[in-house]
């Protein structure tokens, strides 16, 4: 990204590469083979990262910075986004539902959205105090019939750590976690997610979106990207847009909040087959 950024103390870089080569030691122009490098100050980022989110409360508010009040619109939102998803690329297919809700937390997102469309739910989560409250909630959640739905899996790993079991999900879910990770990491940890997805299987990401270029968050040290910077590392990941929405309803203070179904096929574009047959006039 050649775009500049800032950080949280109001300082600026010139480009996202001298920023990574502050933060964590990536050599400009290696891309993801940068992931393998960078020792102490990545090991160093990922410490202070985590560390943070250790201090913080295994509550809706711990995981939404002080605004639980943002649960209920962003719930809604998803839950408008993801379910004519679902009947676009499923159909009306006998489907065995499986997601994957990454950077889980407390399984906010799995208890809320998940669980209510998949029958099968894993979750993985770096900070154990938060992924114990998920496991403790959520196995006592849903019912227990034929065909119940549940949280299966709890993995305590960061995602730059993660790979996904191969073809093991409908959906892989991506919210509000995915700035932990530094370029070279997202794009190696994007490229195993979709070796997870089974045929016609998408990721969401749902994240922050900064209006230029990125900014840096000092205090748990993760970095809000841009719409351009997103689409830059997508490009990279080899991943197609496939929808977006914008989140509304959120308070103004916060960062506008965008929806990214991506699926690993470029998806045709123009009219569906039945259209272009359609008889039309000649111009
Ligand atoms: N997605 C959840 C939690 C958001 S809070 C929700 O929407 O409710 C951000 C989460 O990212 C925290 O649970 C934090 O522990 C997790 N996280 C921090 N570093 C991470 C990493 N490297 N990989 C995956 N998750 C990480």
């Amino acid at each position: 990204m050649d775009t500049g950024g800032l950080d949280t103390d109001g300082r600026g870089f010139a480009n996202a590469s001298e920023m990574w080569a502050e933060e964590i030691g990536a050599v400009p122009g290696r891309g993801e083979e940068n992931a393998c490098c960078g020792g102490d100050k990545r090991r160093d980022w990922y410490r202070k990262g985590i560390a943070y989110w250790q201090g913080v409360e295994a509550s809706v508010d711990g995981v939404l910075g002080g605004y639980k009040c943002v649960n209920e619109p962003d719930v809604k939102g998803s839950e408008a986004f993801l379910k004519p998803l679902l009947a676009d690329r499923f159909g009306k297919q006998k489907r065995h539902l499986v997601a994957l809700d990454c950077g889980s937390g407390i399984g906010r997102v799995t208890k809320n959205l998940l669980l209510r469309y998949f029958q099968e739910v894993d979750l993985v989560e770096p900070v154990s105090h938060f992924l114990e409250d998920a496991r403790e909630k959520l196995s006592s959640e849903g019912d227990m019939g034929i065909d119940a739905h549940k949280a299966v899996n709890f993995f305590c790993l960061p995602l730059q750590e993660f790979t996904p079991e191969a073809g093991r999900y409908d959906v892989i879910w991506v919210q509000w976690c995915i700035g932990q990770l530094p370029d070279d990491d997202f794009v190696s940890f994007f490229k195993r997610a979709k070796v997870g997805l089974k045929p016609d299987g998408f990721l969401i990401v749902k994240e922050n979106i900064a209006r230029n270029g990125f900014v840096l968050d000092k205090e748990d040290h993760s970095i809000t990207r841009s719409d351009l910077y997103f689409k830059e590392l997508f490009k990279q990941c080899d991943l197609h847009i496939y929808k977006t929405k914008d989140q509304k309803g959120l308070p103004d203070e916060l960062f506008p909040v965008k929806m990214y179904a991506l699926v690993t096929n470029k998806p045709r574009v123009g009219k569906s087959k039945a259209q272009q047959y359609k008889p039309g006039i000649i111009m």
